[in-house]
């Protein structure tokens, strides 16, 4: 599993069989939890129609679709948090269980993997027609900077999990050669952010990405052996 992406469902209180379809898990205003029709694991390619839970436009697979279910009647501009606005119960189930997700499922944290829709265009660079789910939080005058927001929502996942939260980045799952997907991009941002050439990001832990892997821990003096294991996540994340 590559990510988790967080929604609101605009819709009123109580899942709709609609809303059930389109997320794999739905938090109410009350902070229960309904699993969607579709499991997390009905998000993994191929993605056959009606199968899965079609959360984000072209970002379903691989993608855990979690969403409050709030913000009925809502309105964006001019702002109106409407009849149903998020609960801080609601916030606080939402972040305690995405936590629980991401260790369950070993994703990491980061702007690429936990994301709200709102931030799917901005930083996955995936267009999504205007949404702005989740800009608004209990609390704010008026929505803010998506992936702002995604911050302060990361941070509070990352607190959940025990995990301090490094810049944009954290949680640390141990990488290896032959690992793929966003966590292993996120780690080849970091190796390139730090110069080591690795040729292209690619989310595929081949023999270049291995060897800085091991420059960068005999720099760092650790254990030159090609897995990406706590030391070597606070080693990359230094100064950041
Ligand atoms: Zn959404």
């Amino acid at each position: 599993m590559d990510g988790i992406i967080l929604h609101w469902t605009a819709g009123a209180d109580g899942v709709t069989p609609h809303e059930a379809d389109s997320y794999n898990f739905l938090i109410g205003r009350d902070g229960t939890i309904t699993p969607g029709k579709h499991a997390p694991e009905a998000q993994i390619p191929p993605l056959r129609k009606g199968s899965y839970a079609a959360h984000t436009l072209n970002a379903n697979g691989n993608r855990i679709g979690v969403a409050l279910d709030a913000m009925g009647d809502a309105n964006e501009r001019p702002f109106r948090a409407g009849r149903f606005p998020i609960t801080e119960l609601q916030l606080d189930v939402l972040v305690t269980f995405v936590a629980d997700l991401c260790l369950k499922y070993r994703i990491p944290v980061t702007r690429r993997t936990v994301l709200s829709h709102a931030e799917v265009e901005p930083t996955l660079g995936i267009k999504q027609n205007g949404k702005w789910d989740i800009s608004w939080l209990p609390g704010m005058d008026a929505p803010g900077d998506p992936v702002a927001v995604g911050d302060q929502l990361r941070a509070r996942i990352l607190a959940a999990m025990g995990q301090p939260a490094i810049g944009a980045a954290a949680f640390t799952p141990v990488l290896r050669r032959g690992s793929k997907g966003e966590a292993v991009r996120h780690l080849q941002e970091l190796l390139t952010g730090q110069g080591h050439v690795l040729g292209k990001v690619d989310g595929d832990f081949g023999e270049r990405t291995d060897a800085a892997v091991r420059i960068l821990q005999k720099l760092e003096q650790l254990k030159p052996d090609g897995i990406v294991g706590k030391q070597t996540w606070a080693a990359l994340n230094k100064g950041q």
